[in-house]
């Protein structure tokens, strides 16, 4: 389980090799109205490994020299990955660019990966050696159009993974404050280090993420994992947009619970659609933390606006709990983590079988599913099949009728039964075996 991150001048074929590394898998969930789809990172396997994959030239830094540019890939593919491929095209041969790059790739030290692209067929094999010069170790001859040698710079690339694991922090409730930056992400973070009387963990015997922190409060251990911006600054990169949403996403993939942070003084922007969409795709718990509430001018009628506000937004984030903090005058700062601790607890709810199909049918008793083209959906049987998310699987006569307005009034009847707020669920129909 690593990270694997792409490098290398423009039109030496990047991407597809990206996509070839990804392969063709279909996202499990459907896409959220509104989510752009960021073709910078993915997930792949390969001989059983899962793995994850950065294309750094899809971060393009907007009137930038090409140095700038590539040194800010570099940067992130060091301080993001495992592993670094190196792509150079073997049809142009070395250019400056390229052993501009190779310069960088040998001052750092993660190990890097030579991928020699536009090999199409045995004819051009000897177009490689050249690349040697680099002073990289041995190139490999793929071709990114045709799929040939993929798999070769995969084997090596999956033999490079560290083989210590990155703590996992079991047993620990892991959050993460996601959103645009200046949002006050990081100083949520140091609200709830300072002013929390929170005890920051020493774990024996772990190699410690600098970038997380656990700690422990009222009995309950946490970790707070750091998302963009929050570690380090200044970088020319920081506030690329899609830079953003790249640490959001593995950041959210390492997590238990979201903290989705909003500015309240800049209000709802459109990025900040972005990574609220991943976050409700990759099934996380999350909650809504509308900050800087203390710029806001306020009646009594300003907070219920301003989550009506955010509720005809977010439309797929109803099941959000909504606070409105300042990390400023730490105003609610203390409720975070109790909320934090609820949802992640609906979030690991299991309902045993008999109580669910109790609910589930009277559900069905009560509104029956509408009839499509003269046939209902009949739900017999209905089972919990995973947490976090909660996932239920329907047997059904025919999956092809259960309409999505259907599942939909079945997730509510399920959540005024048991709760999950904060919680996405997952309604799986399946024909009856
Ligand atoms: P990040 O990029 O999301 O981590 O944002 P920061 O935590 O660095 O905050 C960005 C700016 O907003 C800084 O100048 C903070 O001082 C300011 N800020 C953060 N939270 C609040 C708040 O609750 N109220 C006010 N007025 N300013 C805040």
């Amino acid at each position: 389980n690593g990270i694997v991150a792409i490098v290398g001048r423009p039109n030496v074929g990047k991407s597809t090799i990206f996509n070839r590394f990804i392969g063709e898998r279909l996202s499990i969930v459907e896409d959220t109205p509104g989510v752009t789809r960021d073709r910078i990172y993915g997930k792949g396997d390969w001989l059983t490994k899962d793995f994850r994959v950065i294309d750094t030239g899809g971060i393009q830094l907007l009137d930038q020299p090409f140095q700038e540019e590539i040194k800010a890939q570099v940067e992130i593919a060091m301080e993001e990955a495992d592993v670094i491929v190196f792509v150079v095209s073997g049809k142009e041969g070395i250019t400056n660019d390229d052993e501009y790059i190779a310069n960088m790739l040998k001052r750092q030290t993660k190990p890097v990966v030579l991928a020699v692209n536009k090999i199409d067929d045995s004819s051009k094999i000897e177009n490689i050696y050249e690349f040697y010069n680099l002073g990289l170790g041995d190139p490999h001859a793929v071709s990114g159009v045709h799929g040939i040698g993929i798999g070769d710079v995969l084997d090596e690339v999956i033999g490079l993974f560290p083989t210590k694991k990155r703590e996992d922090y079991e047993g620990y409730i892991k959050f993460a404050c996601i959103g645009r930056p200046n949002v006050g992400k990081s100083s949520i973070v140091n609200a709830i280090l300072n002013e929390e009387r929170v005890i920051v963990s020493d774990i024996e015997g772990t190699t410690r993420d600098a970038i997380d922190t656990p700690f422990t409060k009222d009995g309950e251990d946490y970790v707070i994992i750091d998302t963009a911006g929050i570690r380090k600054r200044g970088k020319v990169y920081e506030n690329i947009e899609k830079y953003s949403v790249l640490r959001a996403m593995s950041a959210i993939e390492r997590c238990d619970v979201v903290l989705f942070v909003i500015d309240g003084e800049k209000g709802i922007l459109e990025q900040d659609k972005h990574v609220a969409g991943y976050a409700h795709e990759a099934g996380k718990p999350i909650i809504i933390v509308y900050n800087k509430w203390d710029t806001v001018e306020k009646d009594d009628k300003t907070m219920n606006k301003v989550k009506e506000k955010i509720r005809d937004e977010f439309i797929y984030l109803s099941y959000a709990p909504i606070v409105f903090v300042s990390a400023k005058t730490k105003q609610r700062i203390h409720d975070l983590l109790p909320m934090i601790h609820d949802v992640y607890r609906f979030s690991q709810l299991r309902i045993a079988t008999n109580v669910l199909n109790e609910v589930i049918m009277d559900a069905q008793m009560m509104t029956p599913a509408p009839a499509i083209n003269g046939k209902r959906c009949k739900i017999l049987y209905s089972t919990q099949v995973s947490v976090a998310p909660p996932t239920f699987v329907l047997s059904v006569n025919d999956p092809e009728l259960l309409h999505f307005s259907y599942k939909r009034y079945l997730e509510n009847r399920l959540r005024e039964a048991f709760g999950f707020d904060g919680s996405p669920i997952r309604i799986i129909a399946r024909a009856k075996g």
